[in-house]
């Protein structure tokens, strides 16, 4: 225990040192010539680290080598060859936000503990809902998209059914929700978890690019109102997972209001798009939405997690979520009690998740948030152009509409043939080989998926994000590692 003392570290000497060996390790900062992964079995893993915890602490020391394994065994989202997820590298403002807000630990439930941190939220949520065009709204900064998600369907129920709030949905119609085929799984989650059974999350079919059809949702909404169940909640999705796609609010917008459904976007992935002058075309109609999820966590490279729904009408997050808990948010406070937030959420402990964000937006501004979206995008486009015109590339769509561009790369030994159900059962194997491969070496992570809904059989998705700032050579990269460990298959 004696030695354990140390690590009190009322000198800041072990953070400082951990500060010094994240840099060395390539955990911040962008380093090209170290791996993305030095990948290790778990097996094979847990022999090499000592994990297991003792009666006795560790001193200083061993702690120090131990945290230095650790983080050249993890996988360093930071380095330019990362496009495994939605999510990438931090922005080194928002990481020195969360370095400010891990000291203070603090929850942003109220003005009390939390008086900066609950303006700063205020100040941030402002801003996107002019944004996005919200004159009069409200906001929630959530643990990640399903969670904002799943605040959406339940505020769209309370809003429909504020009785539920008492007395559950025992005893009455079924409530019946919508979404794509190619949306979020998150989806399907909440009607689980909010009691609606995920039969009555309906996924209505989208087209080629993948964005849901405006007819088809239509068709769908007659034919559950026609079975004496209740349509309340429409989910349409701008920048789907896989595909990247936006689904066309304005139609999907009249829909909802001509048969008073609630109508959320889910822009986890694509909001980030509303921040460019360029690509925020795609979001147009945006503001006629109840709500709105985006995850600054994703393509923006705030630190996970940053996440935030939007919601057009005042009050109601309030109504829907308090539980009035008297020894937290007593009414007699000697400040004015609007400024204690907590209420509105499931959470009673929350992060403070807005500061992050609020500290990159303060260093950007509007204008540079654009340029990191529009380097994104532009990267992305490139990308795409490039293996359009390559040898043994094919695009799974003409065209890219997030920064996902999904692609088959086609070993030459699979060229000129008949692309017959055999022929693609085995292009099914590709990816996943050339992946494996790719990861062994550490050189390159990148994703790959089928989508069973189109009979699409395994395809890379690449993807690029705004931190770090992407370029055109690590773009020639991607597709030449691809081709080196896909060549000879
Ligand atoms: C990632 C994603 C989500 C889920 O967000 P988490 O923060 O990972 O929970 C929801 N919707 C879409 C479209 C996403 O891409």
């Amino acid at each position: 225990m004696a030695e354990a003392c140390s690590s009190q570290d009322e000198s800041g000497i072990f953070l400082s040192q951990i500060l010094r060996i994240l840099r060395e390790e390539g955990a911040i900062g962008t380093q090209r010539n170290i791996p993305v992964v030095n990948f290790k079995h778990p097996v094979s893993l847990q022999d090499i680290l000592s994990l297991d915890l003792e009666e006795r602490g560790s001193g200083d020391e061993k702690l120090l080598s131990l945290s230095r394994e650790v983080i050249q065994y993890s996988v360093k989202t930071n380095h330019p060859n990362f496009h495994n997820q939605l999510y990438a590298g931090v922005d080194p403002y928002g990481y020195a936000g969360a370095l400010i807000t891990e000291a203070l630990n603090t929850n942003q439930y109220t003005f009390e503990v939390a008086p900066v941190f609950t303006l700063t939220e205020h100040a941030v949520l402002k801003h996107i809902l002019k944004l996005i065009g919200f004159s009069d709204g409200d906001g929630i900064f959530s643990p990640g998209g399903s969670v904002s998600n799943m605040y959406a369907m339940v505020l769209a129920r309370h809003r429909t059914a504020p009785d539920i709030k008492s007395s559950g949905l025992f005893s009455r119609p079924a409530l019946v929700a919508f979404a794509s085929q190619d949306s979020h799984y998150s989806a399907l989650k909440a009607a689980h978890w909010l009691g609606l059974g995920i039969d009555n999350m309906i996924l209505v079919k989208s087209d080629r690019e993948g964005r849901m059809i405006p007819e088809e949702l239509r068709e769908s909404i007659v034919k559950v109102q026609s079975n004496g169940k209740v349509p309340f909640f429409v989910t349409a999705t701008a920048g789907t997972t896989v595909l990247g796609a936006f689904d066309p609010l304005e139609p999907l917008a009249d829909i909802c209001s001509e048969y008073g459904l609630w109508f959320h976007v889910d822009a986890c992935w694509g909001g980030s798009l509303i921040l460019s002058k360029r690509y925020s075309p795609v979001l147009n109609g945006i503001n006629r939405a109840d709500s709105v999820a985006w995850n600054p966590h994703k393509m923006l490279g705030a630190p996970l997690q940053c996440s935030v729904l939007l919601i057009k009408e005042k009050g109601l997050l309030h109504n829907c979520n308090s539980a009035s808990a008297t020894y937290l948010f007593q009414q007699d406070k000697f400040y004015d009690v609007c400024y204690d937030t907590g209420d509105k959420s499931i959470q009673c402990g929350r992060k403070v998740d807005a500061f992050k964000l609020w500290l990159m937006w303060k260093a950007r501004g509007d204008e540079g948030f654009q340029q990191l979206v529009d380097n994104a995008m532009d990267c992305a486009r490139y990308f795409k152009e490039t293996i359009t015109e390559r040898r043994g590339f094919r695009l799974v769509i003409p065209d890219f509409q997030c920064t996902n561009v999904c692609f088959w790369y086609i070993p030459p030994s699979f060229r000129n043939q008949e692309e017959t159900p055999e022929w693609w059962e085995r292009m099914h194997t590709v990816a996943p080989r050339i992946k494996e491969k790719l990861i062994l070496a550490g050189t390159l992570m990148i994703g790959y998926a089928p989508l069973k809904h189109k009979g699409l059989k395994n395809f890379f998705r690449m993807v690029t994000t705004c931190q770090p700032p992407p370029t055109k050579s690590d773009m020639d990269f991607v597709i030449k590692e691809i081709e080196k460990y896909g060549m000879n298959l």
